[in-house]
């Protein structure tokens, strides 16, 4: 470059900038011709120094190759009949043009149909006008389709210059814009959008009417100020907003999209998404920022409740299991750095509760949820977090305790709250909670470990007898487990003939004398000896093996009477206790006829006990199972009565024919007066109704007095006789004993 005219090489330097539009080098091509076009002129006009005017030819020449070397176009040097005569491709760029589909053709020839044409056409004119032809088309290469512009300006006398530049990307980015701004006023015309111009040379901001309409404000309200925008902008969205628009204006971010809250005219906050594009000029630089406000502020509140949704239980509105976890993961990881912060978490779970919701229906049952939940909070700090995690079993996270002893205070303040009973349906509800603590140590890495530590409790809380609390401690876990292996082994105790039956008499309180058997069901473990029924009864009754025990009961219960028949004993009635599950086994009626008649003698007297909430349960059933099994001479008693949520109505709706009275009214009395009344009352409306009483747990000569003149039935308790062996019963029916 050294050698040029120090003129040319400013040029080329400056020329030489890739960046260079077809403008500007088309331009530097025209000056050069000129120069060219004057040195020709001198020689022909001065008609001398041949030598010097071919020189300057010369280096002219090696300066256009230079220029032509330094573009990514094709240029391509041809005669005015259109024939190449050189030519230079970029090593930059692939074209299409090969170089032997060009040597010794004429420009025209390497285009096809139409395209050749308009080339003849152009040539035409370049030869005629003297003046610069462009024209613009597009070829397919390797399955895309690229477009170039072709520029063909006369050089010399014979000479034409033809420039070919790739504007394949230019196109494209183009046609794009061109649909993103066809979408965008198709988008703008179809919602009900505020539209904003925003003009960054003069700092205004035009703001359309429906802009303005969303927010109440009409012009008087506000300028063209675009501080006016951004002061509307609620404080928590305002810095966002502003690091997203400056990301528009100066980092070259191409699109805006936001959701931020705004302030109404009537002082509320809209949510609104703002969408926006900017506008730039040659150098890039943003000069204008034009968008649209979207009222999302109704998205906003059912996305709001969708998530208020999936974290809160729906019939209370507490928090539900997932949020709950999640409070106590975070409390663990803070714990985990503050090794001394202490928390707790109590597992509630409602005593009974399903007697509730069986007895009075399942809208009564929700209706205490809601009112339990109501009042569990009053125990509790605003700190604290409750969640209902299913059914009946509520959880609660008692943040920031400074010991175990926090934990018990409020254990203690639930039950106490409970003391108060429910108002539902117009009834006195009463119910109780068991209550499982479990506090925070450093083994607790998750959440649920936690909970389960407290739900262990828990259950040891329900086994101790309902309505208490319980802190978790190892050795629990250790309880729980057994309870599980318990299970295993009761799946064996059939076949292993682990159970026996004890019978206990029930009495006639007139003569003294034995009138029925109570058939009691014993366990007698291989290694744990005794377990009493209430202890396995409810195991067998969750995991569906009552079925078998209660039959292998049934027809134990049929042979003994056999015996006793045979042994020609005084005759007496079998009562045999069914729990829910047997009650509404489909067949019972069926089932018990077959296994009377195979096992019993014909003139078995079986008396069912079954607890009121098992006949509530699905009252039609039960009236037609009790009708059928009244038809074939079965007796039914209503065991522990006065505990249970019936209404007198039932009584007369079951087919039964005897009341079993709680134990719970019986034993203390005569002293106690309200027990003592309540004893009265059963047993007249029970006559009334034309039903038999039976007292249960008849421990002393003052309770069967007390009994007697009341007018009971039936007794049965301690003070006659302990449940007893097969062996003892016999002797007891073998003494013909009377008890007076
Ligand atoms: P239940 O039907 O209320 O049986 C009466 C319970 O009271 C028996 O307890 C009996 O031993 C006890 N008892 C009787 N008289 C007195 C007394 O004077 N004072 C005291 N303190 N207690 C007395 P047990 O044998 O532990 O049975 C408990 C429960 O297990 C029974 O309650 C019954 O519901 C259930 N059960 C027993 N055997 C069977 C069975 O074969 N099948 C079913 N499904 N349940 C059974
Ligand atoms: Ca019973």
């Amino acid at each position: 470059m050294t050698d040029y005219h120090p003129l040319l090489q400013r040029q080329i330097k400056k020329h030489l900038d890739p960046r260079l539009d077809l403008n500007s080098l088309t331009q530097f091509l025209d000056s050069i011709q000129s120069s060219y076009l004057a040195a020709d002129d001198d020689r022909k006009n001065l008609q001398r120094s041949l030598e010097l005017s071919s020189k300057e030819l010369l280096e002219k020449n090696s300066e256009l190759r230079a220029v032509f070397q330094a573009f990514p176009d094709i240029f391509l040097r041809i005669n005015d009949d259109g024939l190449i005569l050189d030519y230079k491709r970029s090593q930059t760029e692939g074209f299409y043009l090969l170089p032997h589909r060009l040597h010794g053709k004429r420009l025209p020839e390497i285009f096809d149909g139409p395209l050749s044409q308009s080339f003849e056409q152009a040539l035409i004119k370049v030869k005629e006008e003297k003046s610069l032809q462009s024209l613009e088309y597009s070829q397919a290469m390797n399955g895309r389709l690229h477009f170039y512009e072709a520029r063909i300006l006369p050089l010399l006398e014979n000479q034409i210059i033809v420039i070919i530049r790739n504007i394949t990307e230019r196109k494209i980015a183009e046609k794009a814009l061109k649909e993103s701004e066809q979408r965008y006023a198709l988008v703008l015309r179809g919602a009900n959008d505020g539209i904003w111009d925003w003009d960054l040379k003069t700092n205004k901001i035009i703001l359309s009417d429906q802009w303005k309409m969303m927010l109440g404000l009409d012009d008087l309200d506000i300028t063209q100020d675009p501080m006016e925008w951004f002061n509307r902008i609620h404080p928590d969205d305002i810095q966002m907003v502003r690091r997203e628009i400056d990301a528009v204006i100066h980092q070259g971010e191409s699109f805006l999209k936001i959701e931020h809250r705004i302030l109404h005219k009537n002082q509320t906050y809209l949510w609104v998404l703002t969408r926006g594009i900017s506008v730039q000029d040659d150098q890039g630089t943003a000069y204008r920022l034009v968008g649209s406000q979207t009222d999302i502020t109704l998205r906003k509140a059912a996305e709001d409740q969708l998530r208020h949704d999936a974290l809160h239980d729906k019939l209370t509105g507490l928090p539900n299991r997932t949020l709950f976890l999640d409070r106590v993961n975070r409390l663990i990881s803070h714990s985990q750095r503050n090794p001394d912060y202490k928390f707790a978490i109590l597992f509630i779970d409602l005593d009974r509760f399903k007697l509730v919701n069986d007895s009075l229906g399942h809208e009564a049952g929700d209706q205490l949820l809601i009112k339990f939940s109501k009042r569990l909070k009053t125990c509790l700090r605003a700190s604290d977090t409750i969640a209902r995690l299913a059914g009946d079993e509520f959880t609660v996270l008692l943040d920031d305790i400074r010991d175990v002893r926090g934990a018990l205070y409020f254990a203690e303040r639930i039950q106490k709250e409970l003391t108060t009973p429910f108002i539902i349906l117009d009834q006195n509800i009463f119910i109780t909670a068991s209550v499982g603590i479990a506090t925070n140590s450093q083994e607790h890495t998750l959440a649920e470990a936690i909970i389960r530590d407290a739900d262990t409790a828990m259950y040891r809380a329900k086994v101790k007898g309902k309505a208490c609390h319980e802190l978790f401690d190892k050795d629990m876990q250790n309880r729980v487990i057994a309870q599980i292996n318990l299970e295993a082994d009761l799946r064996r105790a059939i076949n292993n003939k682990e159970f026996e039956i004890h019978y206990q008499p029930i009495i006639c309180c007139r003569s003294g004398r034995i009138l029925c058997m109570e058939a009691l069901l014993r366990w007698n473990h291989p290694s744990k000896g005794m377990i009493p029924p209430l202890e396995f009864i409810p195991l067998a009754e969750e995991s569906g093996m009552i079925l078998n025990i209660g039959q292998w009961v049934l027809e134990t219960v049929c042979q003994q009477n056999k015996k006793w028949q045979e042994q020609k004993l005084p005759k007496v009635s079998m009562a045999v206790n069914f729990s829910a599950r047997q009650f509404q086994h489909q067949n019972l009626p069926e089932l018990i006829k077959r296994t009377m008649q195979e096992f019993g003698s014909p003139s078995l007297t079986l008396e069912l006990e079954i607890t009121e909430s098992i006949a509530i349960k699905d009252a039609n059933f039960s009236v037609e199972t009790l009708t059928k099994l009244k038809k074939m001479g079965v007796q039914i008693s209503l065991d522990d009565f006065g505990v249970g949520y019936s209404s007198i109505h039932c009584l007369k709706l079951f087919p039964i024919d005897s009341l079993k009275i709680e134990r719970i009214f019986i034993q203390d009395l005569p002293q106690n007066k309200s027990n003592a009344d309540i004893v009265s009352a059963i047993i007249a409306l029970a006559h009334k109704l034309g039903l038999k009483t039976v007292a249960e747990g008849v421990e002393s000569k003052e309770q069967f007095e007390f009994l007697k003149l009341e007018g009971c039935d039936e007794a049965q308790g301690f003070y006659f006789s302990r449940p007893v062996p097969v062996k003892q019963a016999t002797e007891l029916l073998l003494n013909k004993k009377s008890f007076g």
